[in-house]
């Protein structure tokens, strides 16, 4: 299903291109018990947070990741905590993640760079202003002080943007972190409170019987128990398919490039263009992005749920680079050869993605054309996959059937910020068979009967 250096490096860089934090190191893992309550099935954002509310209530509780906490989307992404511009239906639950980020920034034992002091979407064209005042509906019902400020505005909030500007978008309370110390406090935080967190543990498969999970296989044994969370990102797909179990996912491909310290560039640290999107961490560096755009790899999975995709592929066909090549001709092969799903998972342990040097390319140039006084010089890129499902919001259910098992993955791209609440939501279904928040637009069974809606009001 994924090759883990597909895509091609486009030009030849002149900076580091990976993570900071990726030095091939996985930590030792502890010694598993044979019988727990909950296993959690990988440690991004969702699991670990997940492994650590459910540690909180007292519930015993079982963390395995195959490679590194927070060493896949969770610790590659830019560290927005964005409730601007989002999807209806997942508003509340970003409004419920920054008061439950702000907590933890309190209780967790781990810095990981909390701000929250707002995001500004800035906009030069009338049909990104009408967007904005339509989806000010969408914040206004659900009670976020969202606003568009004019053009002064905009400047005295990000004082070295040039040109001339219609307006932005402004969110007071949106928030940022670092992803990666983030993902790390809270997996620690987990393990502090009783979950045994264990690295470098692949899952090789669900067990199930006579209607429910039993528990997981790994490739250091077996794990029982009777609740099973799935929030395995990339991989959660075929994961499930081996329990009969069939989530709509594709495989986008982001990048993101880090920048030398700079002086500051506003109060806020974020900023959103749809050429460029950055933030500024404490110590200067900024991180600076292609906004939506990002590169999609042709496999032989790209065939399944085509119609469903297929509406938001076309809505987004200027913003997805569309890459027919090695990836295909290598999941051809895999499939030739037999290759079973243990197999992939040992081999993509850590998956390393190439980055699109022409989003880096494209970023920057964009960073320097309105920030012309800002002089940045790029140190380090990556890129990393993510999992979007046909309308861009993701799975957060536990499904009838087997019973026991609970999804998190779909998250397109948007999730570190839901990270959180999704955590708190998965440990209150779990615990209590009854969460915070009405995730029924997040129920699997939504492309099953076809009720999702495509494409969404979303940025
Ligand atoms: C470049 C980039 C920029 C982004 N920017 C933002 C942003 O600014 N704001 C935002 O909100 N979101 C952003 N995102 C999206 C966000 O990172 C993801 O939505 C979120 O991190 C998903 O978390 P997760 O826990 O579901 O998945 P992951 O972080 O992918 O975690 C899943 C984990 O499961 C493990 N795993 C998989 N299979 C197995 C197995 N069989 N056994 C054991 N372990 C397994 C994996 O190794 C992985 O660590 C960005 C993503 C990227 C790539």
């Amino acid at each position: 299903m994924i090759n883990p250096d597909s895509g091609a490096m486009d030009a030849p860089t002149s900076y580091e291109t990976r993570p900071p934090w990726d030095d091939g190191s996985i930590a030792e893992p502890p010694t598993l018990p044979r019988r727990t309550d909950v296993v959690v099935v990988g440690g991004g954002v969702m699991g670990a947070a997940a492994a650590y509310e459910l540690a909180l209530r007292g519930v015993s509780v079982v963390l395995l990741e195959m490679g590194r906490i927070g060493g896949e989307q969770s610790g590659r992404n830019w560290g927005w905590i964005r409730q601007a511009a989002r999807d209806e239906d997942e508003l509340p639950l970003m409004q419920a993640s920054v008061r439950r980020w702000a907590e933890l920034s309190t209780e967790l034992s781990d810095d990981f760079e909390w701000t929250q002091k707002g995001n500004l979407a800035i906009a030069r064209d009338p049909a990104r202003i009408a967007f904005f005042e339509a989806w000010l509906k969408v914040a206004k019902a659900a009670g976020l002080e969202s606003r568009i400020v004019d053009e002064r505005e905009t400047k005295r909030l990000l004082p070295e943007l040039a040109g001339s500007w219609l307006g932005a978008l402004h969110t007071p309370s949106d928030a940022h972190a670092e992803p990666w110390l983030a993902t790390r406090a809270i997996g620690a935080g987990a393990a502090a409170r009783g979950a045994i967190v264990a690295e470098g543990t692949v899952v090789d498969g669900i067990l199930v019987d006579r209607g429910r999970v039993t528990g997981v296989t790994t490739e250091r044994g077996v794990i029982h128990a009777s609740t099973v969370v799935c929030a395995a990102g990339v991989w959660t797909a075929p994961l499930l398919y081996g329990v009969g179990v069939d989530l709509p996912i594709r495989i986008v491909r982001s990048t993101a490039a880090r920048t030398k310290p700079v002086a500051p560039l506003s109060e806020m640290g974020v900023g959103y263009h749809p050429v460029v999107s950055f933030r500024q961490r404490p110590n200067g560096a900024l991180y600076v992005a292609a906004g939506g755009w990002s590169d999609y790899d042709v496999t032989l999975d790209s065939f399944r749920h085509l119609r469903a995709f297929l509406p938001n592929y076309i809505k987004n066909r200027r913003l997805l680079k569309v890459h027919v090549g090695r990836p295909l001709l290598e999941d051809v092969g895999r499939r030739a050869r037999r290759r079973d799903l243990a197999w992939r998972l040992r081999q993509g342990r850590v998956l390393s993605p190439a980055l699109s040097a022409e989003k880096v390319r494209m970023s920057v140039a964009k960073f320097r054309e309105i920030f012309p006084s800002v002089p940045i010089e790029v140190d380090r890129a990556w890129a990393g996959y993510t999992d979007a499902t046909p309308d861009a919001v993701p799975v957060i259910d536990a499904v009838a059937s087997p019973g026991g098992l609970v999804i998190a993955a779909g998250f397109s791209g948007h999730g570190f910020g839901m990270g959180a609440i999704v955590g708190k939501l998965l440990a209150e279904q779990i615990v209590d068979g009854r969460p915070s928040h009405d995730l029924h637009p997040f129920r699997l069974g939504r492309f099953a009967d076809g009720t999702f809606r495509r494409p969404r009001l979303v940025a």
